[in-house]
């Protein structure tokens, strides 16, 4: 294949990358900071030697490797090499050896014009800690000690003790964020975690942008009496007030394209079998590539809730709990892979990311783009996950191909 592409290859490593897990037999358990993370990065080195870089793991625990460009500017090949527990051998890894895979194409031919960097990022997940985007964080220089010693995994064990037992020192980590004015590109191939991909046809997803989210809790208050005592006529039941706005929802978000809400937790108070309710707390989740498309569908659904408390006289509040503005892809990256991948007779399909990704953060600070190559049946984040590697080739064959071009721009 073109710039010596191996899908055999990649399919070796993803397959001996999948083999490093706390959970063998039960899919791939990577957690930041673990014995798991130390054999994986050492086993990265290795390819990475191997393809002709220079590798080093930086204080955030991310394993980077350089090829030395004629000049400082950089493109950046990332993804990440944590996963979930009980996860699948694509998410994150499949774009790690992509890089490794492009990498090695660019090592044989000679001194690259711009620096290349393959960096295989550590807890983007958030499996053990909640946060995730660790290494992307430290890039950016957002770390502090606060959130290092408040976020904590199961066991009681901190960010701060955890990074000290795997031998990185929290006291350098200021020394893994980058200079972005050298950031030429940052190219994440991942694989797509749905099935837009399959339904198209496509072969290759050209993100456009990764969804805005808000997330909130909502208490609606009512009043309280028994269920047979009460005539329907003067109630104020918050669970009725509560089930007209959620029954709502779905048609509100599907009245905006690529729009999703979500209610995924009710509690009721007092929760009994004979008792109007008092009190009903739910949340909502909405997501959308538009901001005003995500403002426009959280707006109508409180509207709702507005006018069911108005009709039966209860009341409502509500506090954001997350806020995350949609991150937009670049254009002029998004058009030339498209135009890579067209030139290749490759079938692309442009389509916004649901899920959150290192792109996201990086996004907003330096020319981001993201690759995707489809997932069997959509199916992500367990041991059933599997895409195809002759696709993850072609993935890493488009970037290269990019690559090149991004590297003729001045
Ligand atoms: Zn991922």
């Amino acid at each position: 294949m073109e710039y010596g592409i191996d899908a055999v290859r990649i399919e070796s490593m993803l397959t001996r990358l999948a083999k490093i897990t706390a959970t063998p037999g039960q899919g791939v358990t990577r957690l930041p900071f673990t014995p798991e993370m130390s054999r994986a990065a050492v086993l990265l080195e290795e390819w990475m030697t191997d393809a002709g870089l220079a590798v080093r793991q930086d204080a955030s625990g991310a394993v980077i490797g350089t090829l030395r460009g004629e000049r400082d500017r950089t493109v950046v090949i990332a993804s990440h090499y944590d996963s979930v527990q009980y996860g699948g051998a694509y998410d994150g890894s499949a774009g790690v050896v992509c890089g490794i895979e492009i990498a090695r194409a660019f090592a044989k031919r000679g001194k690259p014009l711009d620096t290349l960097a393959i960096v295989a990022t550590n807890d983007e997940e958030g499996a053990r800690f909640g946060s995730g985007f660790f290494s992307t964080k430290a890039f950016l220089g957002q770390h502090t000690d606060e959130s290092l010693s408040a976020a904590k995994d199961a066991c009681g064990i901190s960010t701060l003790q955890a990074m000290r037992q795997f031998g990185l020192s929290p006291e350098r980590l200021p020394e893994a964020a980058w200079d972005l004015e050298k950031v030429a590109a940052f190219l994440e191939i991942h694989i797509e975690q749905s099935t837009a991909l399959e339904q198209a046809g496509a072969v290759l997803g050209i993100v456009t942008g990764i969804v805005g989210m808000r997330r909130r809790m909502i208490t609606v208050y009512g009043r309280a009496g028994h269920a047979g005592t009460v005539p329907m006529l003067g109630r104020c039941d918050a669970m009725e007030i509560a089930s007209a706005a959620i029954s709502r929802v779905g048609d509100i978000a599907r009245g905006f394209p690529q729009t999703v809400a979500t209610v995924g937790h009710i509690a009721a108070e007092s929760n009994e079998i004979n008792t109007i309710a008092k009190q009903v707390t739910f949340s909502l989740d909405v997501r959308s590539p538009d901001l005003a498309r995500l403002e426009a569908t959280d707006r109508l659904i409180l509207e709702e809730l507005k006018q069911a408390c108005d009709r039966f006289g209860g009341r409502y509040e509500t506090t954001v709990t997350l806020e995350q503005p949609p991150a937009p892809m670049d254009e002029g990256l998004q058009a030339l892979l498209t135009a890579c991948a067209k030139e290749r007779g490759i079938p692309v399909h442009a389509l916004p990311s649901g899920a959150g990704h290192d792109s996201l953060l990086m996004a907003s600070r330096v020319p981001t783009a993201m690759l995707f190559v489809p997932s069997r049946d959509g199916i992500s984040h367990c041991p059933e996950e599997w895409s195809d590697c002759g696709h993850l080739a072609h993935a890493a064959g488009v970037a290269c191909a990019a690559i090149e071009k991004i590297m003729k721009q001045s």
